[in-house]
């Protein structure tokens, strides 16, 4: 017997839990225990009957705060009850309806989806030769925003109020025109497309109303209007959902989240409840007194109050460094120092209660450096880098081509890697001949018809291609992704052409880890078939790999949201980095000071906040001012260290004393 759901919360917490019937809104800061609440109330939801675990949907900002959620609630319910659940993103939610639906919706089975570079390369390709980069990504932007906004082309076009908006509506219809040839949609697409189905087909909306039951929303106040209209639309006029949220971590608003969600929700549904929490389980009370007097800078409508029970925990420590590569030093070397601390004490300390965070991805270099150095095992989230690496790249493409045969983009791009001698003049003849004959260029190279019109040489170099693309088909629908993943790479050849182009093994080994880490991403779905292939692959552009092990967290603000460590450092708090330089020219101090309260709030037992005097850039020095939340944090709270040399050469003289060796080396200087 699993035990009572609503052991040790809080009153509210349990109010929350309690109230089924109707729409509700808990709205409370930081560590107050909102995700707690979405968990133990699916477990309520089940156990109390009210509804089966199939009929609740569970809606995530990421696909990794999904796994989590799903662990958390299959500890509450027995293991298969748990599997039954919809624990999701808004998108993966999105990519099931239309899976489940792509009939209605104009689509063929195993449909691909195009991630923002896929899309801007259409958009450059519909736009007069020459475009600057900066035009097409505005036009990009503006039908993306057309999608958002659930316009169609032709109410774009009606909606248009400058030349510019409707020279975007007419690029937009052609935009479509190419994804319906293509059987792809694009991000946008897998909400805009639900939102359109549940809205307009009484059927489809019947049939999902009765798949969803009931549904719960974390992290409501990062949702963009698009998504909000999903959410109503599932919800229905009876409105049976939980959302939680918190107004001061809203920080996607760059990307069209609008926290205004939130009190619509109040005047879309007179009958919700909202439940504020106030009490914080989470940080110390230095951590979180720090935090309130942050966030008091902004403006509020109605100022929260948070509190906490916990001890004052000890003082925050600002370290001033002389540049990125002297602060990653002392980050590593302090979190060496802490880890064999412990180790000493009482026991080792897991690697992952480290958590380092910074505003920008490249920050992460310095930091990544200085703990290879010291052998500290560090996992960084958030690798859009690692899917945007060459051969990544290539082999997803070959993925998206064994999952659609209509994707032209990604056969454009696997024909091509490895170089099988099909060059731009053989590409240029197969798409004037798929074009008449009207097929896509996969299936045109596998064509007898087509090859007769070709080069000898150039119809045996798609035919060669085209038998191994077969083959690996016939493989799809036989192995989960991941196998899958591990297949392609060799039979594709692009294993033996990483071999060639590396000129040495060391540097072979690195990149083919690339490749085989590439498999690990697929850590979802066991089944096979193009459909699952199609699923893994769009899951798997919103990028967050699988599983951290036993290691440090190197991570931006921006992934850390809903995430607690024992132990923060905040590195790079210098002002046109935190606050960013483009945010204070564009006025959005306060959403960058959302930002760094999130940061703050991850921490349960100790923070670091360090910043550099200096920087490189282009080969000057460029002098660094301190970011200006540092001055709004209270002083009684902080500890600065390094600002006065001595200070700073005693600390240097107690860790030598600790006599590790390796850190003796690293900090002689
Ligand atoms: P965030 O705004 O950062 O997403 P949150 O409001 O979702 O935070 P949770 O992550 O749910 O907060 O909870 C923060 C911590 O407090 C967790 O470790 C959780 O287990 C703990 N917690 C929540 N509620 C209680 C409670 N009633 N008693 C004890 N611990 C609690
Ligand atoms: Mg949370």
């Amino acid at each position: 017997m699993s035990r009572d759901p609503l052991h040790g919360l809080n009153p509210p917490q349990r109010a929350a839990v309690l109230h089924v019937d109707g729409p509700l809104l808990v709205l409370a800061g930081a560590g107050s225990g909102k995700t707690r609440v979405i968990v133990e109330k699916i477990a309520h939801l089940v156990q109390s009957g009210r509804y089966p675990a199939r009929r609740i949907a569970a809606i995530t900002f990421t696909n990794k705060s999904a796994r989590e959620m799903r662990e958390r609630v299959g500890k509450r319910l027995k293991g298969e009850t748990a599997q039954e659940l919809t624990v999701s993103t808004f998108h993966a939610l999105g990519l099931k309806i239309v899976q489940t639906d792509h009939a209605k919706l104009g689509l063929r089975r195993g449909f691909s989806i195009f991630d923002a570079d896929d899309s801007a390369s259409q958009v450059k390709d519909l736009l007069p030769p020459g475009s600057k980069p900066d035009a097409v990504a505005a036009m990009q932007q503006l039908i993306s925003r057309a999608k958002n906004a659930g316009l169609s082309p032709e109410q774009a076009a009606e909606a248009a109020r400058s030349t510019r908006e409707r020279e975007a509506a007419a690029l937009y219809a052609r935009y479509q025109q190419r994804l319906a040839a293509f059987n792809a949609v694009d991000f946008d697409d897998l909400i805009r497309l639900p939102v359109q189905l549940l809205e307009n087909d009484e059927e489809a909306r019947m049939g999902w109303r009765e798949r969803i039951g009931y549904l719960l929303v974390d992290e409501a106040q990062d949702t963009n209007d698009a998504q909000y209209r999903l959410l109503k639309a599932i919800a229905g006029e009876a409105g049976q959902f939980t959302c939680v949220g918190d107004d001061d971590q809203s920080i996607y608003a760059w990307r069209g989240a609008n926290p205004d969600n939130l009190l619509a929700l109040g005047s879309d549904y007179p009958a919700l409840k909202i439940i504020k929490l106030e009490q914080n389980y989470r940080c110390s009370n230095r951590v979180l007194r720090a935090a309130n007097a942050l966030i008091a800078h902004n403006p509020h409508a109605h100022p929260k109050t948070l509190w906490s029970e916990a001890a004052d925990g000890e003082r925050i420590r600002v370290w001033e460094c002389r540049d990125a590569a002297h602060e990653a030093e002392k980050v590593a070397a302090e979190i060496q120092f802490i880890a064999k601390q412990h180790a000493a004490a009482d026991g080792s300390l897991p690697w992952g209660e480290f958590c380092i965070l910074f505003r920008g991805n490249h920050q992460s270099r310095a930091l990544e450096k200085a703990l290879q150095l010291l052998r500290i095992p560090y996992h960084l989230s958030g690798g859009t880098a690692f899917l945007d690496r060459g051969e990544v790249k290539d082999a997803l493409a070959w993925l998206r081509l064994l999952a659609n045969p209509d994707d032209d983009a990604a056969f454009l791009r696997a024909v091509q890697s490895p170089n099988r001698g099909v060059g731009a003049g053989t590409l240029a003849k197969l798409g004037e001949l798929a074009h008449q004959k009207h097929l896509p260029l996969a299936r045109a190279a596998e064509s007898m018809a087509v090859a007769q019109q070709l080069p000898a040489r150039a119809a045996n170099a798609l035919q060669g291609f085209s038998a191994i693309v077969q083959g690996l088909r016939a493989d799809a629908r036989a192995l989960p992704p991941a196998e899958l993943v591990r297949r392609l790479n060799e039979r594709s050849g692009l294993l033996a052409a990483l071999r060639a182009s590396c000129k040495d093994e060391a540097q072979f080994k690195m990149r083919r880890r690339n490749l085989d880490e590439l498999a690990d991403w697929f850590d979802g779905p066991k089944t096979s078939g193009p459909g699952e292939l199609a699923a893994a692959l769009a899951l798997l552009s919103h990028a967050d790999k699988g599983e951290a092990g036993n290691q440090v967290r190197l991570m931006s603000m921006h992934a850390s949201k809903g995430l607690e460590f024992r132990f923060v450092f905040i590195v790079g708090l210098e002002d046109g980095n935190l606050p960013h330089e483009a945010s204070l020219e564009e006025g959005r101090i306060d959403e960058e000071r959302r930002l760094f309260y999130v940061g703050i709030t991850r921490a349960k037992e100790r923070l670091w906040l360090s910043y550099a005097k200096e920087a490189q850039r282009w080969g000057d020095k460029l002098r660094l001012r301190p970011s200006r939340f540092l001055g709004e944090l209270p002083a009684g709270e902080l500890q600065r260290d390094g600002a006065d040399p001595e200070a700073e050469a005693a600390q240097r003289a107690e860790r030598r004393r600790a006599s590790f060796a390796d850190i003796q080396a690293l900090l002689a200087d």
